[in-house]
């Protein structure tokens, strides 16, 4: 199927459950494939950090992480199925990896934190292989590359935050052995239980967003990316309607 492209990034329009499939495609093949799940800030980073844009540009699957970049498709007049979100696609791995018995490292978070999240998913999927966990604070990439292909993992959950999880899928692809790498933002921070997702509501309501930037109150300034972003679809809207 054709990708969708939204003010410059190009998007798998799929659903949630078509990502899971093609995700776990990638885990049969050959070579190791990158997964990004680009939300409205950090495609609107990408005008700027010519090496984010490339760093997404050159990963094999795309999906749209936020509710903001299925707005911005429908105003391009290009929609895009449904918002297919790093942490449902990771949530939705998880039961897989554990009927298939493949190998998931957790990389990323602050130093303890990716040994929770392993240890509160093994009590979610009691057969789940988790195989290693780093934090997200190395110094160079190669120390984290190493423990990684030690670890013999299929399947890497990579929550450094944008742009290095970004930097770090693009620059370690060749050299790490694992067959997908997930960017994963603060997730980790999640499963571990330190962070919380919203509840259900708001996700229902499109308005997850809503509910983080009342719990982190200081994630305005951020935020201020996502009527930017809104506004660089309507113009390229009325511009095409003009071209026309
Ligand atoms: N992080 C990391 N290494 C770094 C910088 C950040 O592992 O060098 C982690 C950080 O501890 C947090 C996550 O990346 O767990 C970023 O969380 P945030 O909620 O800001 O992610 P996003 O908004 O990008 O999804």
């Amino acid at each position: 199927m054709p990708g969708v492209n939204v003010l410059g990034i190009t998007y798998e329009n799929v659903t949630l459950d078509e990502a899971l499939h093609d995700v776990l495609a990638f885990t049969q093949a050959d070579g190791t494939a990158y997964v990004v799940t680009p939300n409205p800030e950090i495609s609107e980073a990408c005008v700027a950090d010519k090496r984010l844009a490339h760093a997404v540009a050159e990963a094999d699957y795309v999906v749209p992480d936020g509710i903001g970049i299925i707005m911005a498709a429908k105003i391009c007049g290009t929609p895009l199925k449904e918002r297919v979100g790093g942490f449902d696609l990771a949530t939705a791995l998880l039961p897989e990896l554990e009927r298939r018995g493949l190998r998931l490292f957790l990389l990323g978070a602050k130093p303890g934190v990716a040994e929770q999240a392993a240890q509160n998913l093994r009590g979610r999927f009691p057969a789940l292989r988790i195989t290693g966990v780093h934090d997200g604070y190395f110094q160079e990439d190669d120390e984290a590359v190493a423990a990684v292909n030690a670890a013999g993992a299929d399947v890497v959950f990579v929550a450094l935050g944008f742009p290095r999880q970004e930097y770090f899928m693009h620059d370690n692809r060749e050299a790490l052995q694992a067959h997908v790498l997930l960017g994963l933002g603060g997730g980790l921070d999640v499963f571990a239980g330190i962070a919380k997702r919203a509840p259900a509501f708001f996700i229902r309501m499109n308005l997850e967003w809503f509910y983080r930037l009342l719990c982190q109150p200081w994630r305005f300034v951020r935020m201020l990316k996502l009527p930017k972003y809104l506004f660089r679809a309507i113009g390229t809207r009325v511009f095409k309607k003009n071209a026309v």
